[in-house]
């Protein structure tokens, strides 16, 4: 019977090493394989050139890369570039490119679809087939990457895991392709360029303070009321705005690193006068900063952008309150590469 394989990504480097040694080879090799691996991405082990024959064989004996490529890309007209990544089932992910100003961020998936249904996300729509391993995570950041520096002339500034999923039902698998980017075996990019957005489970928020993560965190929050919360997401019915709020503050005290709302402007819902204050009364019980984001219009949708007024007069409110605020324009509509349109019509 034929012995199934592991995918080499899956594994760690220091059982990379025992595995050496068991096979009776010296254990400098796993770093080899590791750098082939990750800082070339070269996923077949015949072309790993500074190992024998006998290395090879022994890899490919026990081994396989699971890997993706890229299917096809669209060029927005404001040059946001969607890429569409297909796994080895052939489902497909997406991934975006995000050129502005002097940044260039990479917006990735955690997941092949979701299975948290947040009513105003095209991702929502589609069910969840499975999470990505580190390596597919890893693929998209390095394939635009490559993109970035072969077009744009330089490497990616940030890289923001907003993409398809919920990157805490897959933190695990999150938290490794992290280490590989910012490692100097990977891509050696710094933890401040990379920003994680969750919905807020909570009982993650406080794993990852635990564990004294340095990258950055956003919370799709959307509303700070939770009546509304609850029906814009239904994770809000068993993470409400309390819990969320503790494991904020926990996260705070032990990282010190002032966690991002992400709070999308959709008219006649949760853009009203009253709706800002509330905002306000949250931001203030905790630091954080926020990101207000125009809308994107998705199909069978019931909501609408905010008007430029409510968006104005959101904006003013906040900011008279002194909450660090920002506005973010809608991106890559066209291709449909912005927040909240990612649902490929392939799966
Ligand atoms: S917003 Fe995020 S968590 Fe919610 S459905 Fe979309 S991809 Fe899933």
């Amino acid at each position: 019977m034929n012995e199934i394989k592991l995918d080499i990504r899956e594994i760690s480097l220091g059982q990379l090493k025992d595995f050496f040694i068991e096979k009776s080879h010296k254990s400098f090799r796993a770093a080899q394989v590791w750098e082939w691996i990750w800082k070339h991405r070269v996923l077949n082990f015949d072309k790993m050139t500074n190992l024998s024959l006998k290395h090879i064989q022994c890899l490919k004996k026990h081994y396989t890369i699971k890997k993706i490529n890229i299917l096809e890309f669209h060029i927005s007209s404001d040059g946001t570039v969607k890429f569409l990544f297909e796994l080895e089932s052939k489902k497909v992910v997406e991934g975006v490119l995000i050129p502005q100003r002097n940044r260039l961020t990479a917006c990735i998936s955690s997941q092949a679809g979701c299975s948290l249904a947040c009513t105003f996300c095209a991702t929502g729509q589609i069910k969840l087939h499975r999470n990505l391993n580190p390596g597919e995570i890893y693929d998209q950041v390095f394939f635009i990457n490559q993109y970035a520096v072969k077009h744009f002339k330089k490497p990616l500034t940030n890289i923001v895991y907003m993409g398809m999923g919920e990157p805490f039902l897959n933190y695990k698998n999150v938290l490794k392709s992290i280490h590989y980017i910012t490692s100097s075996f990977g891509m050696a990019m710094s933890y401040k360029r990379i920003t994680v957005s969750t919905v807020g489970i909570t009982k993650i928020i406080k794993k990852i303070a635990d564990e004294g993560v340095k990258f950055n965190l956003a919370i799709s929050l959307h509303s700070a009321s939770n009546t509304l919360r609850s029906k814009l997401m239904d994770i809000n019915k068993t993470n409400d705005l309390d819990s969320l709020l503790n494991s904020l503050i926990y996260f705070y005290d032990k990282t010190r690193i002032k966690p991002t709302y992400e709070y999308v402007l959709l008219s006649g819902v949760n853009d009203s006068e009253q709706d800002a204050k509330l905002l306000v009364k949250f931001c203030k019980k905790n630091p954080c900063k926020v990101n207000l984001i125009e809308y994107n219009k998705v199909a069978n949708s019931i909501y609408e952008k905010s008007t430029n007024l409510a968006t104005i007069k959101f904006i003013k409110l906040l900011e008279k309150n002194n909450i660090l605020v920002k506005f973010r324009r809608s991106r890559g509509a066209d291709v449909n590469a912005a927040c909240g349109q990612l649902a490929n019509k392939i799966n």
